[in-house]
């Protein structure tokens, strides 16, 4: 089953463009009954926090495998009914914060990752603490700029941490969906932060906005150059700027990069900002060689963490998302539907030379793959 029609599984069988919808739970309470071995020992030691059981079910889901897709979606049904159970008895304290990462390549994402990450899950604040990382460039390059094995060497140690790359290879939007449900998996192992980090080079920004609860932009200091470059958009994805590398020589520098960005931000629409929520992004300075800075950068994060939850901001936001995410799925499969169709495949390529060569408009090219498909059979 394609991931996509595994994700539209969840919806009601009305709904389905194909008619009914394997169910092999009717409800996730009913599902332990007859949940596969397999499955139930994942669960299990997932529930129980275990890496190992975290890992093998993150590569459950990424898997494109039938059977297997049948099973992580058995998985994720179990883990969505643990997670509200957890919400009802412990209420809002269940919920993690999800910390969307983003900077350029060199701003020191993962130094300040593993900087920040070592400060959290250390035994006086003893939380548990997951980095998931996208990394858009594996799938054009076949090379890694995040999967380095030697990132977060020291927070890769730490039993409270979980570091998990995203896989090298697959579309974007395979990457991304898959982080979605890697985040729940996390949270149902008890981590209760967790960082969805990904190199600033667009696109990928806003889908990572779209799975987090807050979003971190990480820029080194520099002469006005950078921010000038920055792209508006990025800079409006923002809740929370960190200037890193404030240190030694870079220090002034660092300073003038801060000011440069509460003054720019001031200009701009904050992307969490409403009446009851009335978030400005903030900047903050660190080092994430010397470590200074740490606290106030988590404390900035908590100080969002507790308005957010306090106004209801946060888990609006996460109905929202959530919605966000059903229509995305389900554009992405009537979209491969419509592609992978024979009669549209047929007219495609002499459709696509003929809206290259502009002797056919892109709306016109689109009515010829439309009559094709709806005259097919
Ligand atoms: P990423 O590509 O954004 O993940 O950046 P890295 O974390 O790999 O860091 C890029 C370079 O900047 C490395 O050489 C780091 O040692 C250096 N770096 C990262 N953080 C700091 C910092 O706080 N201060 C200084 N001086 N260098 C840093």
């Amino acid at each position: 089953m394609h991931r996509l029609a595994r994700a539209l599984w969840l919806i009601p069988r009305c709904l389905h463009p194909q008619g009914p919808i394997p169910r092999r739970y009717s409800t996730p309470s009913a599902a332990s009954s007859s949940v596969d071995s397999q499955v139930q020992r994942l669960l299990d030691g997932v529930l129980q926090g275990q890496r190992w059981a975290l890992a093998e079910a993150i590569t459950l889901v990424e898997s494109t495998r039938a059977a297997k897709q049948q099973q992580a979606t058995a998985l994720l049904t179990l883990v969505l009914a643990e997670q509200q159970r957890r919400l009802r008895e412990q209420g809002r304290d269940a919920l993690s914060l999800r910390i969307g990462v983003s900077g350029s390549p060199g701003a020191g994402k993962s130094t300040f990752l593993e900087c920040l990450g070592s400060y959290l899950a250390n035994d006086e604040r003893n939380h548990k603490v997951a980095c998931l990382t996208i990394d858009p460039s594996s799938r054009i390059t076949g090379g890694s700029l995040l999967g380095d094995k030697t990132r977060m060497a020291n927070l890769s140690r730490n039993p409270r941490a979980f570091i998990r790359p995203s896989p090298s290879s697959g579309a974007l939007g395979g990457v991304t969906r898959t982080t979605a449900e890697a985040i729940l998996l996390c949270e149902a192992a008890g981590y209760d932060v967790v960082f969805v980090e990904t190199v600033g080079s667009g696109q990928n920004e806003y889908v990572v906005a779209d799975m987090v609860d807050v979003f971190v932009l990480i820029v080194a200091p520099g002469g006005g150059d950078e921010l000038q470059a920055m792209k508006r958009g990025i800079m409006e994805l923002c809740d929370v700027v960190v200037v890193n590398k404030a240190d030694g020589d870079l220090l002034p520098a660092a300073r003038r990069t801060q000011s440069d960005y509460i003054s720019a931000l001031k200009f701009l629409q904050p992307r969490s900002h409403s009446q009851s929520f009335p978030w400005r992004p903030k900047v903050v300075r660190v080092s994430s060689v010397t470590g200074e800075g740490m606290e106030k950068a988590w404390s900035t994060l908590e100080e969002f963490r507790g308005m957010a939850l306090e106004s209801g901001h946060l888990e609006e936001q996460r109905r929202r998302q959530n919605l966000l995410w059903m229509w995305r799925f389900v554009n992405d499969h009537l979209q491969d539907l419509f592609r992978n169709d024979p009669a549209v495949q047929r007219q495609a390529a002499a459709t696509e030379h003929a809206v290259l060569q502009g002797t056919l408009t892109p709306l016109a090219g689109a009515q010829v793959l439309m009559e094709a498909y709806y005259r097919r059979k």
